[in-house]
């Protein structure tokens, strides 16, 4: 199943009052591909994942499976197979492993405690650790496992399309490539993924493709091998990471 339009963002814009901190930003991800949206700090990836989930209004149009989302919303976006892993992480660190992924499966509990059970034991063999850390409190994990849960914890509402806010953030960089390559390797699982990164290089390497954001617009968009291979390119954009 490739090849199909997932998502499109067409002539997005996004504003903070008067200030706009996104302006028509045109990106698409296709089924089965990993894109990856880099940028400076402060550059709008942000605001861009934020708007794409429905949690902040926005002008143009977002698009799922080629229908225009006219009123998008985080429970018609989740319903509808898209899924956001924030940047802050949001675990209930006084919880367990196992109570945080029940949480992200609220929208199986209609289905029965059989299906979650079911998702969990999924989620459970993309992330092994966690099934041997499935009893202990989330606080108590370290950086990489907690960066996992969130993960997890957005995988257990089966979304098709898994949008991760900088999951490098703070990590440690051994522990950056291992969770970047399980993200990479979700799409094995049948999730396409839109990565936003800071850290520049490693999101390149594990993409199709790339969105350079600066200021809020598109700067640049292209196969991320021919990014990551452009000596100029590195140095104009990629400075950091
Ligand atoms: P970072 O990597 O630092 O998180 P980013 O690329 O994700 O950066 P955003 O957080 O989306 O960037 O911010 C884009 C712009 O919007 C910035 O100028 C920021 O100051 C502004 N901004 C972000 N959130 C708000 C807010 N709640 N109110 C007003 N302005 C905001």
């Amino acid at each position: 199943m490739s090849g199909e339009t997932l998502l499109e963002l067409r002539g997005l814009s996004v504003f903070y009052g008067p200030v706009e901190a996104v302006h028509q930003v045109q990106l698409n991800v296709q089924a089965g591909e990993i894109v990856t949206v880099i940028g400076p700090n402060g550059a709008g990836k942000t605001t861009l994942l934020s708007a794409a989930m429905g949690l902040l209004p926005s002008k143009g149009e977002i698009r799922l499976d080629g229908e225009r989302i006219a009123k998008p919303s985080v429970e018609g976006m989740v319903s509808r197979g898209l899924g956001l892993v924030p940047e802050k992480r949001e675990l209930f660190g006084e919880m367990s492993v196992e109570d945080n992924l029940l949480l992200g499966g609220f929208s199986l509990w209609r289905k029965g405690q059989r299906d979650q059970n079911a998702r969990m034991e999924e989620v459970f063999a993309i992330f092994p650790r966690l099934k041997e850390r499935r009893a202990q409190m989330a606080s108590t994990l370290s950086g990489g496992e907690r960066q996992m849960l969130a993960i997890g914890r957005a995988l257990m509402a089966k979304p098709r399309l898994l949008m991760l806010d900088e999951p490098s953030l703070g990590l440690a960089p051994l522990i950056v490539k291992e969770v970047l390559q399980v993200v990479a390797s979700l799409r094995n699982h049948g999730v396409s993924v839109l990565l936003v990164e800071q850290n520049a290089r490693a999101a390149l390497k594990v993409a199709d493709r790339a969105y350079v954001l600066e200021m809020g617009s598109v700067a640049l968009s292209g196969k991320a091998s021919d990014l990551l291979g452009d000596k100029r390119i590195i140095e104009t954009y990629l400075g950091i990471g």
